[in-house]
Parts: structure tokens; C-alpha cells; sequence
């Protein structure tokens, strides 16, 4: 009995291994009925994601091993990371300038933009936002022991910092520009933290950036650094979306739908929570 089992079992395999070479073989001249693979064998999507990652805690350069996506992690990372795992997809980071997300996301250069990016309808006009995901709006970093600036006014005849091409830099420039308030200066950076030294060695008055950036700074120079608001006509709440090129309808959907469900289930603000704790900075 036990010889019949084991002839079985050899034929079986015989059996199994013929199939599968016969199937190998297919040349994929479609003479025969064997399927060889179809959608399991197509590779990965992989989707580059642009970003500028001098802006904790959305997105930032991690400490030696701690990063999310390679060497970066943020809300805007981990939510990406997340995203993807639930899309399938591969993610690929590029970390440029802030002010040239748009332009590379025209240009095909990435396949979409999470970079704390504020939706506004003369954005929309280049790329289709995600739903919000987030609420943030501006504020004012001055130095600690300057008890003189306490609104965007006092900053009349001063030097006030922005990063290049934000909702900062719109709202200061639009403010000079419409003479409510003339600065001597607006000095544009690259990145909040150069802004953010200058500011600590007094050549800026005043750095604009992003609620939760600014209190991320805060959280990093308490002593130093004192933030506040002013809620004038240029300062709004600001809603943060991802970006996606104007064509790419399915993607922009994939994206919200998962997107809508991680925010309806608290994780968004579960990873602003954790980033806080992580980084400092909650207000
Ligand atoms: N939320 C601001 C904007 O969209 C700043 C974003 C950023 O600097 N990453 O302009």
C-alpha cells in the first residue's frame, strides 16, 4: 500500500513538473491554453514622489536609520508610505526647492506632490489637488527677547524672512506690494531653517512660516525663538493637499480614496501626534 502511494506521489510530481515546464515554454504565440503568468508577472508601479524636505514635521531628513521612505520621514512620508502600501506601488522621493514642485510635476519629472502644500484655486489651474488632509495657517517667529514685533504691522521698515514661492511669501509679498505694510526687505529662502539662523543671528526681524513648521522650530529653540498670530486679511486657514498632474484623473482618485479613509479613521491626526512627541512642537 504504502509502495502505491509513494508511485502515486511520483507520478504526480511528474506529472506537476511537465505541466509547469510546458507552460515555461510558452513562446506566447497564443497556439495553446496556457495562461503564463498575466497580471501577477507585470512589475510594480513605481511612482516618484516630489517633495522639499526642510519642513518638519511634514517632511524632513531623519536621523541615521529612522527614516520612512529612504532617508526621509514627516506626516507627509509616513503618509505616502501608507498610501502606497495600500495602492501597491513603489515610492521614489525626489527632494528639490519648494518653489519648483509645480513645474516638475508639469514637466512629468514626478508623478505627484506631498509637500505640506497649500491648495489654492491659482494652483489648481497647473494640478488637481487631493482632498485636505490638513488645516495649518501662518505665523510669526520672532526672537524671544524681542517684545516689540506683535503683529505683521510692527514689522513696518523691517526685514522679514519667508520660504521662496509659499503661502507665506504670497501673503508678505501681496502686503508690501499693496502697501499695507512696507518692509525693508523680504528676504526669500530656499529653506526655513536658513531663515530660521539668520533669524537667531538677527539679520531677519522675523521668519513666516506655517503653523506647525513654526512650532516645530519653537520646540527646537525655546529660549531663543517666540511665535504668534495675526490674523490679518493676508493670514487664512490654509488646507494642505497632495498635487497631481492635471491628466492623471485615475491616480488623483486612487489617492483620495484612500487618503479620504485614512483621515476618516484618525490617522492623520495620528501621525501628527506622534510627530509632535517625536520633534516637539505641539502647541
Ligand atoms: N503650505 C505652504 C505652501 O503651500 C508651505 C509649504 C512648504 O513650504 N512646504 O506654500
Amino acid at each position: 500500500m504504502k509502495k502505491l502511494f509513494l508511485t502515486l506521489a511520483i507520478l504526480a510530481l511528474a506529472l506537476a513538473a511537465f505541466t509547469a515546464c510546458n507552460s515555461g515554454n510558452d513562446n506566447g504565440d497564443g497556439d495553446n491554453n496556457y495562461d503564463n503568468g498575466g497580471a501577477a508577472a507585470e512589475p510594480r508601479r513605481t511612482l516618484v514622489m516630489g517633495t522639499s524636505a526642510g519642513f518638519p514635521p511634514f517632511e524632513f531628513i531623519a536621523d541615521y536609520g529612522q527614516g520612512v521612505i529612504g532617508q526621509y520621514a514627516g506626516i507627509d512620508i509616513s503618509l505616502v508610505y501608507r498610501i502606497a502600501q495600500e495602492l501597491d506601488v513603489d515610492i521614489v522621493i525626489q527632494d528639490q526647492e519648494f518653489a519648483g514642485l509645480i513645474t516638475a510635476l508639469q514637466s512629468r519629472q514626478i508623478d505627484f506632490i506631498a509637500a505640506g502644500m497649500t491648495i489654492r484655486p491659482d494652483r489648481a489651474e497647473f494640478v488637481n489637488f487631493s482632498v485636505p488632509y490638513y488645516t495649518a495657517g501662518q505665523r510669526v517667529i520672532v526672537q524671544a527677547g524681542n517684545t516689540d514685533i506683535n503683529s505683521i504691522a510692527d514689522l513696518e521698515g523691517l526685514i522679514v524672512g519667508v520660504q521662496m514661492g509659499t503661502t507665506a511669501d504670497m501673503a508678505i509679498t501681496d502686503g508690501h506690494n499693496d502697501g499695507v505694510v512696507t518692509f525693508q526687505d523680504i528676504a526669500r529662502f530656499n529653506q526655513p531653517a536658513h531663515g530660521i539662523l539668520d533669524l537667531l543671528s538677527g539679520s531677519l526681524d522675523a521668519f513666516v512660516v506655517d503653523a506647525p513648521v513654526a512650532r516645530n522650530f519653537l520646540a527646537a529653540y525655546p529660549d531663543e525663538l517666540r511665535i504668534f498670530y495675526d490674523p490679518n486679511e493676508f493670514f487664512g486657514p490654509e488646507q494642505f493637499g497632495m498635487a497631481f498632474h492635471l491628466e492623471d484623473l485615475d491616480l488623483l482618485a486612487e489617492f483620495n480614496a484612500v487618503l479620504t479613509r485614512l483621515i476618516a479613521e484618525g490617522y492623520v491626526e495620528y501621525l501628527y501626534a506622534h510627530y509632535a512627541a517625536l520633534l516637539g512642537g505641539e502647541e
